[in-house]
């Protein structure tokens, strides 16, 4: 008998520790496994992705198969013990709503596949669940070079937000002369509302260090950073724990499993500044400067951190990579539509009924996410509008809901995948406030190296507090549209390049509003 206990960040908020010392006092206290004759682990596992819902606990027992329990508070665990396990009698009244299936059910869970499942902490735990076989297989049988064309041939691409295929990326740090080259897993999540990265790290951190293992493998690097935000403390601690782990068993350092592989990594905690998401600037940081971004070229497979040829892809891309090993990358591209493959997670927030981390095949649409997964917007009301891609991304209208999320659909209709961030808008949200906000986001977090940036985002943010405020005079919009147009193109990195996107959505679907407000002085 198995009983797993979200324990994400979101868990731990809502008593998931209280909840699992309640279970292991009264397992022993009852003694359960002499009673029911088998035995009975408490585990504790990562995030699951229904956040709203904690504390969630899953029981799975011969007799019920798997049945959840959410909300679930210290004090009801004994009942929960007699119940469910002693009197083998599912608490109909008590367990999860049929949401939580349609909320799980609707989804493909391939990156996601331990979170929720496994002991994080487990190094057992994750070699079960054939952990570390992917990175056995590349080093035993596979050339470098045949492991970045397997790569190559899935189609990932990276899922930071650039969308940049990630094989390709691989091979031109690999064909970057040196033999000293590093390689960076980018966990600087700083997008609002966004939280894919941290529940990986939080619920699988060994799959990071394989897929790393295997980045490093087919591009020849030895050795690594995770550049991660010191807002996520567990996150870092279950990642530290993992990388401490992997060198006491020997599956990190030198010769690795007596495969004569090498590879060491550790953990660089960011300060928190959104741009030190940028690859530039997080090279900068990791190396003891300020984080701000820097000219390309040189790009970073050429020269990189410490001026050395760098690879850098985020925490969901390289939790991809040993599944694209294990079963092939034929499989992955299976996945998905003709130019995004696999599948991807969105951070959906806002004005739905089930907020929380999904995982969907790339293709489904922007409506299947809401309406089938998430159930639909909250409270009856009509839906207004998604902001898709977070604060650089932009917003898409009822008239385009049936877009499929793949890189190219969302950047036609106006917005862009980003990191997967979707905050749903029902009718009563004003689309200037939306793009108010946002920008007001992206103005405090300009790091001020660049002109077009610095000035012209305070300017757009002055002339929507102006309209906001009732103060709009008649050509604020044109002037909108031209700043937003002419920042995009200017500036230095991808901050300054995206950050008039919300503005330039909401102008482009929601004009009326803008007009309403400049108009009737409101
Ligand atoms: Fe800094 Fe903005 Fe220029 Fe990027 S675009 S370098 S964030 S000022």
């Amino acid at each position: 008998i198995k009983i797993l206990i979200c324990q994400g960040t979101g868990g731990v908020s809502m008593g998931a520790k209280d909840v699992e010392a309640a279970f292991i006092k009264q397992i022993a206290e009852k003694g359960v496994d002499a009673v029911v004759g088998k035995r009975c682990d408490v585990i504790k596992t990562g995030c699951r992705g229904l956040c709203a819902n904690d504390v969630l606990v899953d029981i799975i027992t011969p007799e019920q198969g798997r049945v959840t329990y959410d909300f679930v508070k210290a004090e009801e665990v004994g009942q929960i013990i007699d119940e469910h396990i002693i009197n083998k009698t599912i608490m109909e009244k008590r367990k999860a709503k049929p949401y939580y299936n349609t909320f799980v059910d609707q989804q493909m869970r391939i990156v996601m596949t331990g979170c929720g499942q496994i002991d994080p902490d487990s190094l057992e735990a994750y070699l079960e669940e054939d952990g570390f076989k992917a990175i056995e297989k590349c080093v035993k049988t596979m050339k470098p070079a045949e492991v970045t064309e397997e790569v190559k041939k899935s189609g990932l691409r990276g899922r930071g937000g650039g969308g940049f295929p990630t094989g390709m990326k691989w091979s031109f740090c690999a064909a970057s002369p040196g033999d000293k080259k590093y390689l960076i897993c980018n966990a600087d999540e700083g997008d609002p509302g966004a939280f894919m990265d941290r529940s990986i790290l939080e619920g699988d951190p060994f799959c990071i260090i394989e897929g790393m293992m295997i980045a490093a493998y087919a591009i020849g690097c030895y050795y690594g950073y995770v550049y991660v935000r010191a807002e996520y403390p567990l996150a870092i601690e279950r990642l530290q724990h993992a990388i401490d782990t992997c060198y006491e068993k020997g599956w990190l350092g030198k010769n690795i499993q007596g495969w004569g592989f090498d590879f060491d990594m550790r953990i660089k905690m960011g300060a928190g500044a959104f741009v030190c998401g940028e690859e530039t600037a997080l090279m900068a940081s990791i190396e003891g400067e300020r984080g701000m971004p820097r000219p390309r070229p040189p790009f970073p497979a050429v020269k990189g951190l410490w001026g050395k040829p760098t690879n850098i892809n985020n925490v969901e891309t390289f939790a991809n990579v040993r599944h694209i090993i294990n079963k092939g990358a034929d499989w992955y591209a299976s996945l998905g539509t003709e130019t995004t493959k696999g599948t991807k997670i969105f951070a959906v927030t806002g004005k739905v009924k089930h907020t929380g981390l999904v995982e969907v095949p790339a293709g489904m649409t922007v409506r299947e996410v809401i309406y089938n997964v998430c159930g639909g917007i909250a409270n009856n009301r009509k839906f207004k509008a998604v902001q898709a891609g977070g604060p650089s991304g932009g917003c898409i209208p009822a008239e385009v809901l049936d877009t499929p999320v793949d890189y190219d659909s969302l950047i036609k209709a106006g917005a862009m995948m980003g990191s997967g961030g979707l905050v749903v808008m029902d009718e009563t949200t004003c689309m200037v406030d939306v793009a108010r906000f946002f920008l007001s986001f992206t103005r405090m977090e300009s790091c001020g190296k660049c002109v077009p940036c610095r000035i012209g985002l305070k300017a757009m943010l002055d002339i929507l507090e102006r309209i906001t405020e009732g103060r709009g005079e008649p050509n604020d919009i044109e002037t909108l549209l031209e700043m937003g147009t002419t920042i995009k193109k200017a500036s230095l990195c991808g901050l300054g390049q995206t950050a008039p996107n919300p503005i330039l959505s909401t102008v482009k679907y929601f004009r009326h509003e803008y007009e309403a407000h400049i108009n009737d002085k409101r």
